[in-house]
């Protein structure tokens, strides 16, 4: 097939708060099989430039399409479709990536993979990887993690560093939050762990759902346990992808949330810090 021929009017770089829908929807399911087989190609939301908040540095973020998760709280659930992205060419996405490369790494950033869920389409998100490690890029790998065991030892020591998305700790908190169990997350924080691979933790504060201090203490000590964990990102709920659960005509839970206040963000930020974790 010829990637991105269906839709050459969207342009592939781009914001992960547009509302992009069907881009891919003319691939089939022949062409979904060869995709997700081979990695030669896969779909993409968008690449975004100059993030200074998706890892190192600055950097640039391929937001792939593909999510089996259902996260109460996303806010880009266009993405959980996976032919909702683009279809793209690995030539055309290492292409684009390569053109920054020599900002990328005067910025001391890289390439950060994200979604959607990236591990949906492993074999593309692994040979991105290595084309542009090879050219010098840094990579970083934004994944909730229920994946992870598609990922060999040999595959994780090519993926500089893990921003691991842990949800919530108790089970069925984690279920009711994202529809799957966080068991297999667990497995794949503790395998990034044996294998000292450099990991981040990415926690959402989400009102009445995961502000609780008690499941914070718990996020908190089981991020702490690992020993791999270099920094975590606390991040506050918004409401900016409201307008996708919308216009997608789904039943949005937290339509009326607010942000946590500033005093509650700090409470869970010093719970990180009191179990010896650099929180940001
Ligand atoms: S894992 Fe990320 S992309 Fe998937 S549903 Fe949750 S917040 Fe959305």
């Amino acid at each position: 097939m010829s990637a991105e021929a269906s839709n050459p009017e969207v342009p592939l770089v781009g914001s992960p708060y547009e509302y992009r829908v069907a881009l891919g929807e003319k691939v089939g399911d022949i062409g979904i099989r060869s995709a997700l087989d081979s990695g030669d190609w896969g779909f993409i939301h968008s690449f975004q430039t100059g993030s200074a908040v998706d890892g190192p540095g600055m950097r640039i973020v391929a937001w792939t399409s593909g999510c089996q998760f259902q996260c109460v709280y996303c806010h880009n659930p266009d993405t959980w479709k996976l032919t909702n992205g683009m279809p793209v060419t690995l030539t055309r996405a290492v292409e684009v990536v390569n053109q920054y490369r020599h900002s990328l790494r005067t910025m001391k950033g890289g390439l950060t993979i994200s979604g959607g869920e990236p591990l949906m389409q492993h074999r593309f998100v692994l040979k991105l990887f290595a084309a542009v490690r090879k050219a010098g890029v840094h990579t970083a790998l934004d994944t909730n993690g229920y994946l992870g065991d598609r990922l060999s030892d040999e595959d994780l020591g090519h993926i500089d560093l893990v921003m691991l998305g842990l949800k919530a700790i108790t089970p069925d908190l984690h279920q009711r939050l994202t529809g799957k169990d966080n068991q297999p997350v667990h497995e794949f924080a503790r395998r990034l762990a044996a294998k000292r691979r450099p990991v981040w933790i990415r926690f959402v504060i989400v009102p009445g759902w995961t502000d609780d201090l008690n499941e914070v203490g718990k996020m908190a000590d089981f991020a702490a346990s690992l020993g791999n964990v270099e920094r975590v990102d606390v991040l506050p709920f918004h409401q900016l992808g409201r307008f996708k659960w919308e216009k997608l005509g789904m039943e949005y839970q937290l339509r009326d949330a607010q942000p946590p206040s500033k005093e509650k963000v700090e409470e869970v930020l010093a719970r990180f810090r009191a179990a010896g974790l650099k929180v940001v």
